[in-house]
Order: structure tokens, then C-alpha cells, then sequence
């Protein structure tokens, strides 16, 4: 053999001498198998992957949408068993808990509360059967979190067959049905959290407007007011006028101006959503913006609106104002576009004498009224509300009436001169509550509605 013929043939010996080697042969044959396999196992993870996303369809809910606890609260529906088998995989074995609280009394609020506990699914994957088909159910928190809100992101992702893709068109029916049914009766009270509106809480039962005792008619002025406005949408459009209006509740603390709101919204099956003017970080902007976003058949409530002025003077001494929505950021919201919809939009203040006349133009300020200190007319109908089924002859309101007429708190003395002393709604509805059972403890303890003066 010629030595070119050797160092050709070299090479080839020394592979087939390798081959015959059991243990190199053995190791080669082992990694053909494993790079078979692991081929094969690529090709069925696409294929399942293939087959997914041919077979199956999902659906993502996140946590910003208002469907989100629809859905959740119809996951966490009892539903009926279906079959053994099938039985063991439709159960959800992983629930947590969300608690409500709730309070009633004869004023809706302020009287006993309790706890109401519902089970809805907990994170993680379920599995359930809605008529024929299997649905996949995947709840997940994300690590990431809302800027608005700080709050991490979270959806629920809904998975079934292809072949039943139909059956999420009834699950979203039958959740916007359950939600309707578990909010009739109910008010939901929205307020700002950063750029968004969120529910303040679970909707609240609506408050009777019967249960707030304003002076002699103006309860009756402000809602004839509204009903009117409200059937007059026809009128505003074709005179081109923006359809909103506006009102402004003023006077003391206590005095049932939001209450009258929310009994009001209640009545009309408006919702409530709600902005602090003097909030921190409340700026004109996000003022702004937030009313081209108000939740659907709101009543727009703009609370402590003398804010703003007390703003303006501020910064016109010092250059400086402490909150930040400014005099002409309110004016440029209350006279922003109003979309087709109707804008019902109530401004309160402790302050009266801090506004400026500028407010009171028509779509900005339509309606004052001035909600003020308890009168006679009032603390006689809150106490039949509160003792009217015990106090059959009235004696214990005529009473009581002539002890706070003693006290001098409806404005004039024993004398006829004025007293300047007044109480208020609120106070007197605490009275009443500390003597639930107890009408005569109430006229025994009315001296402590008399305002105390704390000296420093
Ligand atoms: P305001 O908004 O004027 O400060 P609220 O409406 O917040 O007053 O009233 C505070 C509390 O006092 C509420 O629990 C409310 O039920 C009660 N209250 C005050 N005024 C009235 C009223 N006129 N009629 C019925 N309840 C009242």
C-alpha cells in the first residue's frame, strides 16, 4: 500500500475500528435516539400547539374590564353536577372569599351592619361544564401592576373547543344578567383612583329618598326640577343647547346633602360618581379628563367645590395653592362638552360665601338650594320615622319639639329673641339611633344637641 493510499485509507480504518467499539457504537445509537426523541417531542409540542390553536379559543378578561366580576361572581355560581366522573374534574377546589359589609337603619345608613361572604374561584386553573361543554378556567395575577391604581394586573382567561366557542356568548349573557339581578335595587358610587373610576365598594342598597327629610319642599322643587330636565332632552338638542345641568347644594355639615344625592340617584336608577375637589392631587387635567370618562347614567357629584376659589385667592397672595384644581379648571369642566347623553351635575360646599357669582350661569350652576340647619318641620318627621309606630298619639314628638323650642335650637329663645343656636340633621339622627328603643331617653338627652363652643 503507497503511503497516500495508507493516510486515505487511515481515517476509514480508524471509523470502522470505532463502530466496532460496542461502547462508541452503543453511545451513537443512544444519541440518535435521544435527538429522535427530542425531535419528535419539538414536533408534538407544535403540533399540540398547532392543534390549540385550531382546536381550541380563548377568551381574556382583565381586571379593568367591568366584566371582570360578572364573570367571577358567575364562576362562583352553584351549578349542577354533571355525572361521576365528570364531577370530579367540574368541581372548583381552589375558591377564595370576598366579604361585603352592609349597614340599614331608618335612615339607611348608619344602623346595624353585617357581613355577607361570597365564594368565587381562587387563582390558578379550573376546570368547568356549562351545558355540553368543558370550559378552562385560568386566573391569574400578574407582577406587573395598574399605574393608576398600584394594584397588581389580573385577568381570567377562558378556554374551550372550537367546536363550542358559542357557549362564551351565553356565559356573558348569563353573567351581565346575574350582575343586573345582584345590582337591581342598588347604587353604585364611583369615585377617582388616579386616572380611573372605580367603584367605591359593592353597590349600595338605594337609599328611599323618603328617608331624607329636607325643609318644607325643597326635596319636591329639586326633583321636579331633574324629572323635568330629564324629560326634556328633545327640547335642548334642537335648540342646540348642551343637555346638561347643574345644581349646587349648600350649607352646614350634617345637613343631608349627600344623603339627598344618593337617595336621589337611587330614585332616578342613576349611579353616583364622585370627585373631592380639594382632594391632594386632584388637578385640572385629570379633572377633565375623568369627566370625558364618567361612568354611564351618573349623577356627577363635585364635592367641597369652594376648593377651587379657595385656591384661586390663595395663589393670587402667594402664588401658591395647596390642592390643585384651579377657578377656571372647574369652569372649563363644568362647561366642558356634554356628550349626547344627559350631565346632571351637583356641586356641594360648606362655603357659600367663598364661590364666585361666575359659577352660577346656566349648564354650569342652574339651581341653588340651600340645605340648612334642622327646622321644626324636620325634627318632627324624623322623629315619627323613628318612633312613629310607638308614639301613637304623638305626645313624645310634641314634646320633644317643645324641648328643643326650650333650647332655643331652631333660632329664637324662650323670648322670641334669636338664639343663633342651631343642631343639625345629622345630630339629631344620632340621638335618635343611641335611643333605638328608648323615646323618652331621646327628650331627656336633646340638651346634648345644643352646639358646644371648645375653648382651646
Ligand atoms: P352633608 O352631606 O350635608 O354633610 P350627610 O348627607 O353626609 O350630610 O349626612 C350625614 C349623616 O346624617 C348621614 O348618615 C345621614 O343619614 C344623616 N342625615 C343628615 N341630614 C339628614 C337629613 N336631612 N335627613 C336624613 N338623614 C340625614
Amino acid at each position: 500500500m503507497s503511503e497516500a493510499s495508507a493516510a486515505a485509507a487511515g481515517p476509514a480504518l480508524g471509523l470502522h475500528a470505532l463502530l466496532d467499539n460496542p461502547l462508541f457504537a452503543g453511545g451513537i445509537g443512544l444519541g440518535a435516539l435521544g435527538a429522535a426523541a427530542a425531535f419528535a417531542r419539538k414536533g408534538v409540542i407544535r403540533a399540540a400547539d398547532v392543534a390549540r390553536h385550531r382546536m381550541l379559543v380563548n377568551v381574556e378578561i382583565s381586571k379593568q374590564d367591568p366584566a371582570y366580576p360578572w364573570i367571577l361572581a358567575w364562576l362562583s355560581q352553584p351549578r349542577p353536577t354533571p355525572g361521576f366522573i365528570a364531577s370530579r374534574i367540574t368541581r372548583i377546589h381552589n375558591l377564595s372569599v370576598a366579604t361585603t359589609t352592609t349597614s340599614s337603619g331608618p335612615f339607611g345608613s348608619g344602623g346595624q351592619s353585617g357581613a355577607h361572604f361570597f365564594l368565587q374561584p381562587g387563582y390558578g386553573r379550573h376546570i368547568i361544564k356549562h351545558g355540553s361543554a368543558f370550559i378552562a378556567v385560568n386566573r391569574e395575577k400578574h407582577n406587573t401592576a395598574n399605574m393608576n391604581t398600584g394594584e397588581p394586573h389580573e385577568i381570567v382567561q377562558l378556554t374551550t373547543l372550537w367546536a363550542h366557542r358559542q357557549v362564551f356568548e351565553d356565559v356573558f349573557r348569563e353573567a351581565h344578567l346575574l350582575a343586573a339581578q345582584a345590582n337591581e335595587g342598588k347604587t353604585t358610587i364611583y369615585s377617582a383612583r388616579g386616572m380611573d373610576w372605580m367603584p367605591l365598594g359593592d353597590p349600595k342598597t338605594k337609599r328611599p329618598l323618603g328617608s331624607v327629610i329636607l325643609d318644607e319642599g325643597v326635596k319636591e322643587d329639586l326633583w321636579r326640577d331633574v324629572k323635568d330636565f330629564l324629560s326634556s332632552q328633545e327640547w335642548y338638542v334642537g335648540r342646540g343647547i348642551p343637555y346638561r345641568r347643574g345644581y349646587l347644594l349648600f350649607g352646614p355639615p350634617g345637613s343631608g346633602k349627600s344623603s339627598f344625592i344618593h337617595a336621589l340617584a337611587g330614585e332616578l336608577d342613576f349611579n353616583v360618581a364622585m370627585i373631592n375637589l380639594s382632594e391632594m392631587g386632584m388637578t385640572d387635567d385629570k379633572l377633565a379628563y375623568l369627566l370625558t370618562k364618567l361612568p354611564k347614567r351618573s349623577l356627577l357629584v363635585l364635592e367641597d367645590a369652594d376648593a377651587a376659589f379657595v385656591n384661586r385667592r390663595q395663589r393670587d397672595a402667594d402664588g401658591y395653592s395647596g390642592a390643585s384644581v384651579t377657578y377656571s379648571g372647574l369652569l372649563n369642566a363644568l362647561d366642558g362638552i356634554a356628550a349626547g347623553e344627559e350631565r346632571i351635575a351637583f356641586l356641594t360646599t360648606n362655603h357659600i360665601d367663598r364661590l364666585d357669582p361666575a359659577l352660577i350661569r346656566p349648564g354650569r350652576v342652574d339651581m341653588m338650594m340651600r340645605i340648612g340647619e334642622a327646622t321644626k318641620h324636620q325634627a318632627a318627621q324624623m322623629w315619627d320615622r323613628f318612633y312613629g309606630d310607638v308614639d301613637h298619639d304623638h305626645s313624645g314628638r310634641e314634646r320633644f319639639l317643645a324641648r328643643l323650642d326650650e333650647l332655643g335650637l331652631f333660632g329664637v329663645d324662650k323670648d322670641g329673641q334669636p338664639s343663633n343656636r342651631h343642631t343639625s340633621t345629622a345630630a339629631i339622627q344620632g340621638l335618635f339611633l343611641f335611643n333605638k328603643e328608648n323615646m323618652l331617653g331621646a327628650i331627656e338627652m336633646a340638651e346634648g344637641l345644643v352646639p358646644r363652643k371648645f375653648e382651646p
